[in-house]
């Protein structure tokens, strides 16, 4: 199948109300087992590279991988550069055969946030590539999830300031903040739907979830009914998978003389089944 445009993926899913998983990948079995999971669910998905993952694998060396595996793949799948933080990367990755690109100039203020992100939407609107920004105070696990009740939009994104952003940024989707934050939860996460509803309700856009690996199974069907599109989930099963080969690791180097490889065959494995799971939760199963 041909490389989907991302654009068009989350506008069916605004749709018919499910969301796209968009999972980060390291190598090359997550990326075959995060396909396989897609094809046997007959989902669409989206497999995303990190700029900051570069120190797991360089950029040019996984995105050929990425765009090989997802051309031969009989779902559609659309490859995604996530985090981008600096222009040059960002056009690295349109080279190299991304179909998105997100632009986070998110720690920046608005009007700088704002600027940067126009002058990457102005590139990719003739290439055809969709772009995801984000606005909001999203924080990492461990440094931000206590509520500022006084000041709302300390947590969250201001619902006025996302319309704003969208109109005058020409973006194809938004990354907002209502209470999830990145790396794997130590404690549960305030979130906050009433936020995402006022913010959905004003913008009618399409809209991301970021630090979403590890919330129940209902508060990503809640996520979904509040206009959440895409749901970018990584850490938590990247960290199960690395739970479960240990565990795999200690019962079978007893009884048989192990290799590397095998622990690719698992990391493949575990990492299929993962996913299908979540695509199911996240309704996008039998919409390929
Ligand atoms: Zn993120």
């Amino acid at each position: 199948m041909v490389l989907v445009n991302t654009r068009e993926m989350i506008k069916k899913a605004k749709a018919e109300h499910y969301a796209v998983g968009s999972f980060n990948v390291t190598d090359i079995e997550m990326v075959s087992g995060i396909v396989a999971a897609a094809e046997k669910e007959n989902s669409p998905v989206i497999i995303q590279f990190a700029e900051l993952h570069d120190k797991y694998v360089p950029l040019d060396i996984i995105a050929p991988v990425m765009i090989n595996i997802a051309r031969k793949a009989s779902v559609p799948v659309a490859v995604h550069f996530d985090h981008g933080e600096t222009f040059d990367n960002i056009v690295r990755a349109i080279r190299l055969g991304f179909t998105s690109v997100m632009i986070d100039a998110s720690q920046d203020d608005f009007k700088t946030n704002l600027a940067r992100t126009k002058e990457i939407v102005k590139i990719c609107r003739p290439l055809n590539i969709t772009v995801e920004a984000e606005l909001g105070p999203m924080n990492r696990e461990g440094g931000g999830q206590k509520v500022d009740y006084v000041d709302l939009d300390k947590t969250y994104t201001n619902p006025q300031k996302a319309k704003q952003f969208i109109d005058e940024s020409g973006i194809d989707m938004l990354a907002v903040a209502y209470g999830t934050v990145h790396g794997v939860y130590t404690q549960k996460p305030n979130l906050n739907f009433n936020r995402l509803q006022e913010i959905s309700k004003l913008v009618n856009f399409p809209l991301v979830v970021h630090g979403a690996s590890g919330l129940a199974d209902e508060e990503y069907r809640k996520s979904v009914e509040n206009g959440i599109c895409k749901i970018n989930y990584y850490s938590e099963m990247v960290h199960r998978v690395a739970l479960a080969v240990k565990e795999k690791l200690e019962k079978e180097s007893s009884n048989k003389q192990l290799f590397i490889s095998d622990v690719s065959i698992w990391e493949k494995e575990l990492v299929e089944k993962e996913i299908r799971q979540r695509l199911r939760v996240f309704g996008s199963s039998q919409k390929a």
